[in-house]
This record gives structure tokens, sequence and C-alpha cells, in this order.
């Protein structure tokens, strides 16, 4: 390593991820679940590209697993620094050791240790930890607890005061000669690195953490986890119909009398296609020409409320948060039949009315529309994955 590089950067960052949990779900560790489509591994390391003081991540895997965690959650993120791949040993001792030696390799004095299962640190928290450790020796992020601690031993409850409780989190900064010692004389596991230097009789600062730097660890974390993660997914969609005399008007479901209908292959109901195609949209699944084409009979003249239930049965891993639909023509007047529309979307989406904005307006005489050729319809769509 430079001299350049260790005065900018001069912290290797040790990611342990080599816990074999599957509390939360039977089929993997905890680490590879994945939070809006990226996993906790995935998220952590990528988070670690944006703190300046890490020169190299240092990923510590379950036994075995090198490749696959190399190949599934390492190499698609096509990271800037460099990531080293080493393998956890039987403690999280042992394991923090095999990364420490792997670090002393690349000639790092300073190490950064976080828990893949914490996704929810900033960079900001990681920058203050370590330039606490840069000053003091050892640094790590805790949150100052609010609640009032109780102990409870042999059948007895006793209050510790609240101002001098912190619950430790992770990033935990140190200098790697200090860890290495500390863990070369430790007699007892511990559960976090900081407690070793602590026993060793090194200093070590505490930097205020937020609270939602918490580690996911049984299945009510993961919900917190999800819903503190879920972004928003929007889609839009846009269709046309011409009129055409002697066709049914459909318009989100509801049979309008007007001397005009709308040409199509299925039942040409325009505000019924906006709306599915906006949702295919957010959920990033194409739009309704292709799961539902032209050039298939089965959809002519097919119900497009039956259509929108499939649309939904296919958002499995989504909620739908909203939709908001406008539809473009001159005439007829629609204001008195949209709650039976939104009745209709209502309860195909299972969303209440308040959640469905049907509206319209003319064009103004203008254009397709304003010439009454045909019918144009606008939606969007919000989702949130589950
Ligand atoms: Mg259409």
């Amino acid at each position: 390593m430079t001299d350049s590089l260790q005065q900018t950067a001069p912290f290797a960052a040790l990611v342990a991820a080599a816990g074999s949990g599957t509390r939360l779900a039977a089929h993997m560790p905890k680490q590879f679940l994945k939070l809006e489509g990226l996993s906790l591994l995935g998220r952590v390391c990528q988070l670690l590209q944006k703190v300046e003081q890490v020169g190299a991540l240092i990923v510590i895997c379950p036994p075995g697993m090198l490749e696959q965690v190399s190949r599934e959650h390492i190499e698609p993120l096509k990271l800037a620094k460099p990531v080293y791949l080493v393998e956890g040993g039987q403690t999280r001792q042992q394991s923090v050791r095999n990364g420490l030696k792997q670090a002393a390799t690349l000639g790092y004095e300073w190490v950064v240790i976080h828990d893949a299962a914490r996704p929810f640190a900033s960079a900001r928290l990681f920058s203050q930890v370590m330039d606490e450790a840069l000053l003091h020796g050892a640094a790590l992020a805790a949150w100052p607890s609010s609640d009032t601690v109780k102990i409870q031993q042999d059948g007895q409850v006793r209050t510790v005061p609240r101002e001098n409780v912190w619950l430790a989190q992770t990033p935990q900064a140190f200098r790697l000669d200090w860890l290495e010692e500390a863990l070369a004389g430790a007699d007892t596991l511990a559960s976090d690195e900081a407690q070793l230097l602590e026993a060793s009789g090194k200093p070590v600062k505490l930097v205020a953490g937020p609270r939602c730097n918490f580690k996911i660890t049984t299945g009510e974390d993961w919900q917190m986890a999800q819903s503190l993660s879920a972004l928003p997914h929007i889609g839009q969609g846009y269709d046309v119909h011409a009129f055409k005399p002697g066709r049914p008007l459909i318009l989100a479901g509801v049979r309008m009398d007007y001397h005009l209908g709308l040409d199509g292959h299925s039942d040409a109901d325009v505000l019924t296609h906006a709306l599915m195609d906006a949702l295919l949209a957010a959920a990033g699944l194409g739009d309704i020409g292709r799961h539902f084409p032209d050039s298939d009979c089965q959809w002519k003249n097919a119900d497009s409320l039956k259509l929108l239930k499939q649309v939904q049965a296919m958002l499995a891993d989504y909620n739908i948060v909203q939709v908001s639909a406008v539809l473009l023509a001159e005439a007829p007047k629609i204001a008195p039949f949209i709650p039976a529309m939104q009745a209709n979307w209502a309860g195909i989406l299972g969303l209440t009315p308040d959640r469905i904005n049907i509206a319209a307006t003319t064009s103004e005489g203008l254009g397709f529309v304003g010439r009454g050729e045909g019918m144009a319809a606008k939606a969007l769509a919000m989702l949130c994955r589950k």
C-alpha cells in the first residue's frame, strides 16, 4: 500500500458476514436476504464505497461459501474499491482474526468492523467512528438508551441509571495492532470487539449512533427493516382508442349510455388499459401489449376488468399504495359514474376508494380528442415492495 493511500484511506473494512443464522429464513443466512432487491451484505458493501477513509473491503464469509458470495453478492455490484473474501471461523473472534490477518497482509494499520446485518448505518456514522479511533485508538457506535434499563438476576430486579447506558452497535474501529493483541489475550468469548479492548485496559470512545442502526436478528427486526427500506415504485400508463359506432362504451368497467363506443381488440376500456400499464410499469413488468397481445385471439372482446385481475395477481411481491387516472374526452360526462368506476377497481386491487382517483378533462376542441375521434387515458400507480 502506498503512503498516500494510507493517508486518505487508512482503514480496511471488515464486514462480518460469516454467521449461519437461519432464524429469519430457513433457506439462507440472514446477511444474504434481500431488502428492496439487494442483499444486506450488498447494501453494506455499497455503503462502504461512499466512506472515504476505507481503502479496501474484507468480507468474512461462511466457510465453503466464498465462491457463491463472490458470484451472487459482490461481483454484480461492480464495486470500485478492492474486495477480499476470507472464510470465517467457528466463532466471531476467529472470524475477525481471519479478517485481521488479511488486513495486515495488505499493509493496513487500522480496521473498521461492521455487521452485514446492520444495513441502516450511514457513511457519516462510519466517518465519525473512524475519526474518533484515529484520535484515541478505538471507537464504536452505540445508542444512548432512552428506556430505563432493568437487570434481572436470581429473581431480583434492579435499575441501572439510564444516563450511563449505551447499547453497542457497529461500526467499531481500531488500531489493528491493539485489536490483534486483545484477540490474542482473550480468554472469554466477547459479543463485540470493543469488549476485548476494554478488558485489555485500552481507551474506547463511544460515538452516538442512530436507533435505526439496529442488527437484524428476529422476524420482528426483519419486518421493521422492510418498512424502513420500502421505497415507492412509480409507474405511468397511457392508452388511446378511436370511436366506432355500434360498439359499447366501457370505462373502468362501467357501461356508459352513449351513441359511440371505442374500437379495439378487447372491450377497449381505455381507462383500465392505462391503469394496467401503470401498474405493470411500476413493477418493472413491461406493458399490457407484452402480457395480453392483440395477436392472441383469447383476448378478443375480453373484459378488461378480468385482465386487471390478472395484472393484480402478477403484483404478488407488492402492495398497491395508490392509483390515479385521468380520461381525456370531449363527451360524455363521466362524473356521475366515478363512484361505480372506483368501486370496480377497488374490489380488484384491494384498495379503499380514497386510494383511487379518477378524473376527466376535455381537450378544448384540440387534437383527435377535441375533434371527437376517440379517447385517451393516462394513469399513475404507486407500489411498495412487500
Ligand atoms: Mg388499449
